[in-house]
């Protein structure tokens, strides 16, 4: 079926697209809203250790150790249309809402990440827990790596990293401490997996303290990975 020039699909005729803020029919994010997306500009970028504002979102050099991130960027601020999206891609299967969302990331920012991550780079997903994802039936930080590596032209890899402890949800924890300390050993590399020479960009839905990247980063470093830059698309 041809509507205005699109292929409208089955699944569009069932749930039919509205968007996720203004819930007027036609995408995910209308023509209006998708102008109230807070971008984070470069300048407001912050190092994933210390979180403090730092360069591009390079970690700075007295925050490095051999096992931390290299660096972060953040697409868009956790806020209005921003978090409607990513609260509503976890709970339902959208993966269009995925690509739409993807699409709203410049190319300056895609590029940006090209070259603090390199060229040769795998994409990996922050996976679930296993009961997890059963329970849920799929990782919404794997549907939007999906449209974003056709953007970073990167392959994804799914089978590098699993989450080998069920924790508690980071929303929850009043206390940093008690969020880092719930984050500590969660991650590992699945066992004859060759990390050597590796470099990862580490993708996931929201940075909210960066305790989940920092574990996973650790997990990859310590398997032997060059250089891990985290991307995330709202903080
Ligand atoms: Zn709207
Ligand atoms: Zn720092």
């Amino acid at each position: 079926m041809v509507q205005g020039g699109f292929i409208v699909s089955v699944f569009d005729l069932v749930f039919p697209r509205r968007c996720v803020s203004c819930g007027i029919f036609g995408r995910y994010f209308c023509a209006a809203c998708r102008f109230k997306v807070h971008r984070i500009p470069s300048n407001e970028s912050i190092c994933p250790v210390c979180e403090r504002p730092a360069i591009d979102g390079a970690t700075h050099p007295r925050c490095r150790t051999r096992y931390t991130l290299d660096g972060l960027t953040s697409f868009f601020r956790y806020e209005g249309i921003v978090r409607v999206a990513v609260r509503t891609l976890k709970y339902r299967f959208v993966s269009d809402l995925g690509e739409e969302f993807i699409s709203l990331v410049s190319d300056e920012c895609i590029q940006s990440v090209l070259l603090r991550a390199g060229e040769h780079a795998v994409l990996v997903p922050v996976p679930l827990h296993r009961t997890r994802l059963l329970e849920r039936g799929f990782n919404q930080a794997e549907i939007l790596a999906v449209a974003l590596s056709g953007r970073l032209h990167l392959p994804i890899r799914t089978d590098m990293l699993c989450r080998t402890k069920k924790t508690a949800p980071q929303v929850g924890m009043k206390k940093r401490e008690a969020r880092i300390k719930n984050m500590t050993a969660v991650f590992a590399v699945r066992s004859g997996i060759d990390l050597k020479n590796a470099h990862v960009v580490l993708f996931d839905d929201v940075c909210t303290t960066g305790a989940t990247l920092r574990s996973a980063a650790g997990a990859l470093k310590r398997s032997g990975a060059v250089s891990v830059w985290a991307v995330t698309m709202a903080r």
